[in-house]
């Protein structure tokens, strides 16, 4: 049986955003992160991070580096009663050589945990803050949350790029997916619309 996920970006949406940071001391989780996990593990969905981490492309870590940063996501998410699915990051830096499939706003990441994991996409979410990730959750066929903390500055809102909702922080996207909230916010910073049925490349 195919099982559904919340697709996780990591900085800036599970943990505080510390630039190309792999030392597991600095890592903070975000304000209800654990509270967060838990109810959407409670809630039936597989926990599965997505991060781009060109910093390894950039030459200013390694993937054994990142070795380190799964350990403490999975240590954390146990700490919080939930469970790590599983830990996906893209090496590399966005440039026309080094044209990956992976690295969001690409949905590849996604497309892969779905192929390893049995994931149905079309009942999963993707949980971000900033609009790379709502259009790789949208590309992916997801249910899409966007935390508007300010990490997006540029907003711009192409088609695929409008996410489904907008929460101001982590665990009311876990209270949205969960069905526990009610009170959801459509009105983008700039008043324009999602427009699902408008969707395309
Ligand atoms: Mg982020
Ligand atoms: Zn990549």
């Amino acid at each position: 049986m195919h099982s559904r996920a919340v697709f996780l970006d990591k900085d800036g949406t599970l943990v505080q955003d510390v630039p190309y940071n792999v030392e597991p001391g600095l890592i903070r989780p975000v304000d209800g992160a654990w509270e967060s996990l838990r109810l959407l593990q409670a809630t039936g969905f597989q926990l599965i991070v997505v991060s781009n981490q060109s910093g390894i492309a950039r030459g200013y870590f390694t993937e054994e580096d990142l070795l380190a940063v799964e350990g403490w996501l999975r240590a954390t998410f146990e700490a919080a009663g939930a469970s790590l699915t599983a830990f996906y990051y893209c090496p590399h830096i966005h440039k026309s050589e080094d044209n990956c499939h992976c690295r969001k706003p690409k949905p590849g990441m996604l497309y892969r945990a779905a192929q390893e994991h049995d994931i149905d996409l079309a009942s999963s979410w993707m949980i971000g803050d900033i609009l790379d990730d709502i259009e790789a959750g949208n590309r992916a066929g997801c249910r899409t949350v966007l935390i508007h903390n300010h990490h997006e500055t540029e907003w711009d809102l192409a088609p695929w790029r409008q996410p489904d909702f907008l929460v101001n922080d982590l665990i009311s996207a876990a209270r949205l997916i969960s069905g526990s909230a009610s009170a959801l916010q459509w009105n983008l910073p700039n008043g324009s619309e999602k427009q699902r049925s408008t969707r395309y490349d």
